[in-house]
């Protein structure tokens, strides 16, 4: 029963709204579930926060038109979680609900004539039959009519859209036209279907855990056992067996009758994960992440959702399945950065699941070789974790080898030009002649990073971005990373008219090019973003890598994160120190973490592994102390340095980014935004421990056509902070002289860039 209901609303506002309920829903609605409102001159689906608020004072309130559902889509929990993001991260609250529903839920406008009720059904639209082709097709239907020829009916017009570009409606006036048929497609949707055929010759064993992992599962138990909240780092070296630990607690918290929810980075929900959690917990398991269907997304929350599945194992926004009678939430790898929503709302799921088993008195266990600076630091001061560690690898494996070659050195020998220097060319060698495998670490897709005219010093820029664009060999043009631009490849300078057009450094296809040149024998793959752009292509190729079929494996940081490859021996890294020329506080963190983690790959099974680091800097700590495998000494020289410029995890940050088309209108945006926080600032009692700095221009000025400036706020009050960063914002939103979409507000932020 509710006369009152707060609702959140999809609407760029940092709000909540309070409307009356008509007498016929009174007794059916409940907070979680999705109403639609009347808000200004719309009608949008909102969510529920709760029934029979405070009233706010002298405002006449309108009623709420319909409820969407007949049982809460969000639970209780999960609407203190919503509120908390909200507040914390500076997001309007109908935005920071709108990442906690599945698509098909997803709060949106209801505009267009009566609400509908929003659970999707099974069945869906699809292309059922293709008749002959008509003479009077337009260009595109004609395309959409060949590549339908060309595959297997029936197709879900969704599916068809999202695979070729093209819409719907072309689909629907080739229906018209009578050259195919529309019908209901009864879907069977599984995201398990292709997991255990790819990994079949792995299969999935239970280990009996040695002295290290048994002591921190004993501690995982006891925590389990006091049922109530409390947070531990599992630090473990590379290949120390955390993963084993991680199953075993995840099947006692079952036993205990409750649920468990396990996260893992984006890229790293590989089939072998998945096919772990399959042979241990069976079709208990939901699996949750953004490379599924919408269908098959919406299929698995629902099975959470109905208590079908007590296990979720799933990236970021898994934080928010909807299982009850939570017991464990476990965060894999937790330093790695797709933890971090890079847009709105830019919420941390670490910091979400901290809060949500807060609040259902769960245990969180963070596990991580190279644990985020903050994190570590936080377990250290013991105020936020408990802490374990795990320092040798299962089976007294060792750890690997690892080898620093100074490039300043090869190039005095070899002169420039030289990518593959002589050690690592011979241990790759070595390798091959031994069936073993190879991992290669360049850090950059595409061909070549830099078009450069030797003539004049010209170098291709994006016409949207500050930023060179990368020659990429497969499509032979010219793209941007970043916006996706793309041109042809100029056979004279753009600028000086010269045919000096030089290509510049190298890529990962390039990387492969050379490498195949010089060991014709061998399989070579690739696997970056490019590479698994296709559908399945991901799978296919660590499936043919962890067969054997592949020898070697160049790549990006994609074949960095959690892979165990038995037979990989060596790892090599070419120009590891690129990241450590970025203007980011985080820079020398990342690349520890990455040159770690890659090395980490090499000798996991009883071949000892060996890695190989190229480098122009081979006395940086953050190379030398990634060789060692040695992360507390690595985290005490970074600290030292953190202290003293007051970063993280010595300060608080927010960055504020401002964008906009027009320079000019940014830049007097920016100051006008920091005027309001230095005054508001300068009205606390303390505030000689908050800096604001800027604004300034972005490192990346230019992004997608926008302009771009920021603010950077340090300090020491997180409550300080909010003060501020909410005032301002509520006094910028009523004197309207900032559009306050432009600004972007990231607390905690892993970039500054
Ligand atoms: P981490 O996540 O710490 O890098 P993993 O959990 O991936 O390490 O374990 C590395 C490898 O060791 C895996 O192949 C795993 O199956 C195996 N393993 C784990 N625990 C044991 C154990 N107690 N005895 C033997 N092998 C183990
Ligand atoms: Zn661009």
């Amino acid at each position: 029963m509710a006369e009152l209901v707060e609702v959140a609303v999809p609407f760029p506002i940092f709000s909540t709204f309070t409307y009356r309920v008509p007498e016929y829903w009174r007794d059916k609605v409940q907070a979680g579930m999705r109403a639609v409102v009347p808000f200004r001159s719309r009608k949008l689906v909102g969510l529920v926060l709760a029934c029979d608020p405070q009233p706010p004072e002298g405002t006449e309130l309108k009623e709420i038109v319909e409820v969407l559902d007949e049982e809460p889509v969000v639970l209780p929990g999960l609407i203190e979680v919503g509120r908390w993001i909200a507040a914390y991260y500076f997001s309007p609250p109908g935005e920071a609900f709108r990442v906690m529903l599945p698509p098909g839920l997803l709060l949106k406008r209801a505009d267009d004539g009566p609400a509908r009720r929003f659970w999707p059904v099974r069945k869906q639209l699809g292309v059922v039959e293709l008749a002959s082709r008509p003479p009077d097709l337009t260009e595109k239907q004609a395309q959409a009519w060949e590549l339908l020829s060309e595959v297997e009916l029936p197709v879900l017009l969704t599916t068809f859209s999202r695979e070729t570009g093209l819409s719907e409606a072309v689909l629907r006036a080739l229906a018209k036209k009578k050259a195919l048929r529309i019908g209901d497609v009864e879907i069977k949707r599984s995201p398990w279907k292709d997991y255990g055929r790819l990994y079949r010759h792995q299969p999935v064993v239970r280990h009996r855990l040695n002295q290290e992992q048994a002591r921190v599962l004993d501690t995982i138990g006891l925590l389990l056992k006091e049922r109530r909240f409390s947070a531990l780092l599992v630090h473990g070296v590379t290949g120390s067996g955390k993963t084993e630990i991680y199953l075993n607690a995840i099947q006692s918290v079952l036993e205990q009758g409750l649920s468990a929810l396990m996260l893992v980075p984006e890229i790293g929900l590989t089939p072998q994960a998945a096919r772990a959690f399959r042979g241990w917990f069976g079709d208990q398991v939901a699996i949750l992440h953004s490379a599924l269907s919408e269908g098959e997304r919406f299929d698995q929350w629902r099975r959470v959702q109905e208590g079908r599945s007590r296990v979720v194992l799933g990236t970021r926004s898994a934080v928010f399945a909807p299982v009850r009678k939570l017991g464990i939430v476990i965060i894999d790898e937790e330093h790695d950065g797709s933890y971090k929503q890079d847009d709105f709302p830019r919420y941390h799921a670490r910091e979400t699941a901290y809060k949500r088993c807060q609040l259902e008195s769960a245990l969180l266990v963070v596990g991580s070789a190279t644990p985020q600076m903050e994190t570590y630091y936080q377990a250290q001061q013991g105020d936020k974790y408990r802490f374990q560690s795990l320092q040798k690898r299962v089976m007294e494996r060792p750890l690997p080898q690892v080898r620093i070659v100074d490039m300043r050195r090869e190039f005095e020998k070899h002169g420039p030009g030289l990518v593959l220097s002589d050690p690592l060319d011979l241990a790759i060698r070595r390798r091959l002649d031994n069936q073993q495998q190879v991992l290669m670490l360049i850090n950059r897709r595409g061909y070549t990073p830099v078009v450069l005219c030797r003539s004049c010093g010209h170098t291709e820029q994006c016409k949207n971005c500050s930023i060179s664009l990368t020659y990429h060999q497969v499509q032979h043009r010219l793209m941007c990373h970043y916006c996706g631009f793309s041109r042809r490849v100029p056979d004279k300078c753009r600028e000086c008219g010269k045919e000096y057009i030089f290509y510049l450094g190298e890529g990962t296809e390039k990387i492969q090019e050379i490498l195949q040149r010089r060991f014709p024998e061998a399989e070579i793959d690739r696997l970056d973003r490019d590479a698994v752009r296709r559908k399945g292509a991901y799978d296919r190729i660590l499936g043919n890598f962890a067969s054997g079929r592949t020898n070697i494996l160049v790549g990006t940081q994609m074949i960095a994160k959690g892979h165990d490859f038995p037979q990989v021996t060596l790892v090599g890294v070419l120009a590891a120190d690129q990241a450590l020329r970025l203007a980011d506080f985080r820079a020398a963190e990342r690349t520890f973490q990455l040159l770690t983690q890659v090395a980490g790959r090499a000798g996991r099974g009883e071949q000892p592994g060996e890695v190989i680091i190229q480098t122009y800097y081979p006395n940086h700590y953050a190379l030398r102390y990634a060789g060692a495998q040695d992360y507390p000494t690595f985290y005490a020289q970074e600290a030292g340095f953190r202290s003293r410029f007051r970063y993280p995890p010595f300060s608080i940050l927010a960055n504020l980014l401002l964008q906009d088309r027009d320079r000019e209108e940014v830049a007097k945006m920016a100051r006008q935004v920091a005027d309001k926080l230095k005054a508001f600032r300068d009205q606390l009692s303390t505030s000689q421990h908050m800096r604001i700095m800027g604004p300034a221009p972005a490192a990346l000025e230019r992004l997608r056509e926008e302009y771009r400036f920021q603010i950077l706020v340090k300090t020491t009050s997180r409550m300080e902070l909010h003060q501020v960063l909410r005032q301002a914002v509520e006094e910028l939103q009523t004197e309207r002289q900032v559009n306050l979409r432009k600004v972007t507000i990231d607390i905690d932020p892993l970039t500054l860039l």
